[in-house]
Parts: structure tokens; C-alpha cells; sequence
């Protein structure tokens, strides 16, 4: 704990970002860097406190005040040691996790916590900058092959992990890009691709091998798979949308979000889609189902593609602005939040449920809703109409972000035949093995859509157990046992 009065004399500072007029003409990030100086100040306000409860917030049990307090001394290169001690790419939950870190931290109880997630994405732009990060190729090779099934953070974090244990890996995707939803989910706004690819760069230079167009179970049969490598981790994500079966759901320009996000993050990779493939928002009276983190994304989509209006309806009450007595520190805050894409525009609307479509010419044209109160009955919760609330709304675009149910199933999971868990996701055991000998599961796949901290931890330690099935013993670290 360097300045022992600091989070008494400092107040936490907001991350800057670009006026809302300038960003929404472009795709490049919201945020702006946190300036050197100040940020060492709020490395400041961290008390190292003798139980740090920001650790119990971390999947990835993050050394946070070792390193807020290396920032502040102005130790930058022990800091990202630290850093990539416990976390393969800080550069995307920097970015991209809502922190539930902060949410935990000990100084929250009273006052706002330290902003950690700031202090991380600099560590590692830092490191970057100074030529620091560097590839991490084994010095020995154990003449083991593991085959990784799916790119995303999870798939990522388990294929680099394993290869510092010397095994090569090959990473499968379907998709003819690597990353998985920080691809073709996450826009260009929240974090630009070439941190991605900066990263994946380095991993091939390391010796990991990344094959796309490769779709296992369909262009690429499990059996080969099982024939030619000595393990196998599945971690191909929980990518099936929630649909929302009401009258007109069959109308043209409704679409799922990840359908929507996938089309826009392709053109932002330079990728010619003719205008009649491409779903866009431009000149549109848009409405976004679901008030998540998707709904988030596609509304700051929307808005740069230039709709005319959008609303974002969502069946839950508005969150309060404080944390309800039922919701105490340190657990996750259920508050009111306004993401970047929030502060651009759009209207939320909450408790609101959707009815039916209307269309003419076989496309959506408008849609009718009701408001709904949120009930607690016999330990279920139900969402009742409220008599006289019914509203309609013109629409030429609906974009449903409602949620995922689970991995897909068809192809890899069936061929291989891997059991499930009543939620319809992967099961494992303590060692992240599924019911397959051999085949081990990590990220969504196994744990329903969550959060890219979660998918890195979960890599991490599925590399753990697939280590030590092949050595019978491992070094390597496992946040999550
Ligand atoms: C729109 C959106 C925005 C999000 N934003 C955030 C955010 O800001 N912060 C955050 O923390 N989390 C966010 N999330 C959640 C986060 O992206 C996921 O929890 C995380 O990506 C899960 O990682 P994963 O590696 O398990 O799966 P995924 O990232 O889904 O990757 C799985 C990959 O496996 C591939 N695959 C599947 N089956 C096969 C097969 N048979 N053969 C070959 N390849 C296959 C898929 O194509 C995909 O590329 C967001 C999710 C969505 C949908
Ligand atoms: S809980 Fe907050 S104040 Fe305490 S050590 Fe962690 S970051 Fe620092």
C-alpha cells in the first residue's frame, strides 16, 4: 500500500471517453486511454486491505492490489508479471468485463471502489507499448496433441495454457475468423479487433495452430478428432438464441441479435456483404427485446448505422439506483447501469411485455405490448399484465437479445455423445472431463452463456486437468481447482 492515506484524500475518476457526437460517426472505441499520471493516483486508492474481497470477486483470482499497488510506485514491468500471472489476455476483460471485482472491492461499502478494470487494460497497453509481451513457445515438447474445439476465450485461454506445457495444440472454429463472440458478437466499440488479432499473433508465433472453416461434427467428424489427438477440449460457447414464439414472429426484419452483430462486425472487418444479406438499422424505427449486455450492443450498433428511433424494451423492472437491502456488498450490484451505448440514445422500457407482430407485405410493421408486474407466487416469479397498460409501436426492425438457452447441440455434442446437465449444458467432473474419457469442456459450453473472465478462468483450469490426464501430474495453474 503505497500512499497508506490515499483512498481518504483521492476521489475515484471517471474512465474518459469520446463525445458522443464524434464516436457515433465511427466504429473505434468508446473509451479513451486513462492518462498515466492520473491513474497511478487511483492505483493510490486501493487499501490493501488484509482480506481483499476483490479477489473473491475475480474468477480469475487476480492479484489486484499487488498490482494497483505497483502502478502507483511507478513498477509497470512487475506489474504486468503479475498481471499475466493469473490472466492470459488483460487486454480483453480490461476492456470488456462489467468487473466484478469493483463490485466486491472493500472500499465500495462507503465510497465508490477502486477503478480496477482501468488499472488493468493499462498494465497491459503499457507492457505492449514496450515491447514486453512477447511469445511464450515451451522450451520442450511432449509429442502430446490436444485439439481445442471452438476459439473463443475459453477455447483460447486452455490451447495457450497448454501450450506452455509443451503440448501442441491445433484451435478448430467454425467460423472462418478466430475469437468466437469477441469476434462476431462483441461490436468494433467496445473493443477493436486488432487487440484480438495482436494477441493471436502472438499465440502462432508461440506454436499454436489455428484452423477455421473447420466445423466439427459437420465438415470435420468427431471420430478424426478422437483418432488423431491424444485430448480433446470442447469449448465451442452456448450460442442457441432464445426466441420469442408470439403471433408475426414469422415476419420479415425480425432477427436475433447475434445474426444482427455478426453481419455489422464483418463489414467492420472490411468483408463486401451485398446490401440484400445485410440487416441494417439505417432510416429504421427499431426495437431491441432484451435490456442485457446483447440489447446493449446491438443499440449502439443500431445508432451508428443510423436509425431514425429505437426502443429497448426489457420484462424486468427498472433496477434501483442503489443496491437493495437484499443485494449487500460484496455480492454483484443489481443496480441501475448506462452503458456507452446508453449514453448515445434510445429509449428504455421496462416490465414490458410483447404480444404480437403485425406486418403488411410479409414485414414487421408494428407491434402491440402490455406492461407487466413482476410477482412473487409460491417461489416462482410471474410477470402479470397490468388491465389497461396495452400500447402499440410502429417497427421496421426487431432485433431479439433476449438470451441464450444453451449450447448447440446437433453435430459435436451428439456425435461425440457427451452427457448433459438438466440445464442442457456440458457436463464434468472436478477435472473438467466430460463423461467422454479424454473429452474436456470449458466456458459456455459448460456453463451457459456468462461472462469472457469466467471462459478465461474456466480455460485455464480445464488446461489443468487435461495436463495432468496426459502427464499425470501438472504445473500448471488452475483458478478454479
Ligand atoms: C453480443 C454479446 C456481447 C457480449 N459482451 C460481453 C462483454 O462485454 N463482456 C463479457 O465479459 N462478456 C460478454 N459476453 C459474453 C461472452 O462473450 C461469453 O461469455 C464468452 O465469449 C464465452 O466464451 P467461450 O469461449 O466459452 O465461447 P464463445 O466466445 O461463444 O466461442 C465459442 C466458439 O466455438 C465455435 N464453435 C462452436 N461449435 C463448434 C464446432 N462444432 N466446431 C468448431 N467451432 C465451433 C463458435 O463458432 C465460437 O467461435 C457477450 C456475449 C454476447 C453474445
Ligand atoms: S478490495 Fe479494493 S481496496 Fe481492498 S485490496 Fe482489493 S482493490 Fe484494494
Amino acid at each position: 500500500m503505497g500512499k497508506t492515506t490515499g483512498f481518504l484524500e483521492i476521489q475515484r475518476k471517471k474512465w474518459p471517453t469520446r463525445p458522443v457526437a464524434e464516436r457515433l460517426r465511427d466504429w473505434k472505441e468508446v473509451y479513451l486511454p486513462y492518462p498515466g499520471a492520473e491513474l497511478q493516483q487511483q492505483g493510490a486508492r486501493c487499501m490493501d486491505c488484509g482480506v481483499p474481497f476483490c479477489h473473491q470477486g475475480c474468477p480469475l483470482g487476480n492479484l489486484i492490489p499487488d498490482w494497483n499497488d505497483l502502478v502507483y510506485r511507478d513498477r509497470w514491468r512487475d506489474a504486468i508479471e503479475r498481471l499475466h500471472a493469473t490472466n492470459n489476455f488483460p487486454e480483453f476483460t480490461g476492456r470488456l468485463c462489467p468487473a466484478p471485482c469493483e463490485g466486491a472491492c472493500v472500499l465500495g461499502i462507503n465510497d465508490d471502489p477502486v477503478t480496477i478494470k482501468a488499472v488493468e487494460v493499462s498494465i497491459i497497453e503499457h507492457a505492449f507499448e514496450r515491447g514486453w509481451v512477447a511469445p511464450e513457445a515451451p522450451a520442450v515438447r511432449t509429442g502430446k496433441k490436444v485439439a481445442v474445439v471452438g476459439s473463443g476465450p475459453a477455447g483460447l485461454a486452455a490451447a495457450e495454457q497448454l501450450n506452455r506445457a509443451g503440448h501442441s495444440v491445433i484451435v478448430f472454429e467454425r467460423a472462418d475468423r478466430i475469437g468466437g463472440l469477441l469476434r462476431y458478437g462483441i461490436p468494433e466499440f467496445k473493443m477493436e479487433k486488432r487487440f484480438l488479432d495482436r494477441r493471436l499473433g502472438l499465440m502462432e508465433k508461440a506454436g499454436v495452430v489455428f484452423q477455421t472453416n473447420a466445423h466439427v461434427g459437420v465438415n470435420l467428424p468427431v471420430a478424426d478428432l478422437r483418432r488423431d489427438f491424444d485430448a480433446l477440449v470442447l469449448a465451442g460457447g452456448a450460442c442457441a438464441p432464445r426466441d420469442l414464439s408470439i403471433p408475426g414472429r414469422e415476419l420479415g426484419g425480425i432477427h436475433f441479435a447475434m445474426d444482427y452483430l455478426t453481419l455489422s462486425n464483418r463489414r467492420c472487418e472490411g468483408d463486401a456483404i451485398p446490401e440484400d444479406a445485410f440487416i441494417s438499422a439505417a432510416g429504421k424505427r427499431v426495437v431491441i427485446i432484451g435490456g442485457g449486455d446483447t440489447g446493449a450492443d446491438c443499440l449502439g450498433t443500431v445508432h451508428r448505422q443510423g436509425a431514425v428511433s429505437v426502443h429497448q424494451f426489457e420484462l424486468l423492472p427498472r433496477p434501483p439506483d442503489t443496491r437493495a437491502p437484499d443485494n449487500p456488498w460484496p455480492q454483484w450490484p443489481n443496480i441501475f447501469r448506462v452503458s456507452s451505448a446508453h449514453e448515445e440514445g434510445g429509449e428504455r422500457v421496462y416490465s414490458v411485455s410483447t404480444q404480437r407482430f403485425l406486418g403488411d407485405g410479409g414485414r414487421v410493421r408494428r407491434l402491440e405490448a402490455v406492461k407487466v408486474d413482476m410477482v412473487r407466487a409460491n417461489g416462482r416469479v410471474e410477470f402479470r399484465p397490468v388491465a389497461g397498460s396495452d400500447f402499440g409501436l410502429d417497427v421496421d426492425l426487431v432485433l431479439l437479445a433476449m438470451g441464450f438457452v444453451g449450447p448447440e447441440k446437433p453435430g459435436l455434442l451428439t456425435d461425440l455423445g457427451v452427457r448433459l446437465t438438466e440445464r442442457g449444458t456440458v457436463w464434468r467432473d472436478a477435472s473438467w472431463m466430460t463423461s467422454v474419457p479424454g473429452a474436456f469442456t470449458c466456458g459456455d459450453m459448460q456453463r451457459g452463456q456468462s461472462l469472457i473472465v469466467w471462459a478465461i478462468a474456466e480455460g485455464r483450469s480445464a488446461a489443468r486437468g487435461v495436463d495432468a490426464f496426459l502427464m499425470g501430474r501438472s504445473e500448471l495453474p488452475a483458478p478454479l481447482g
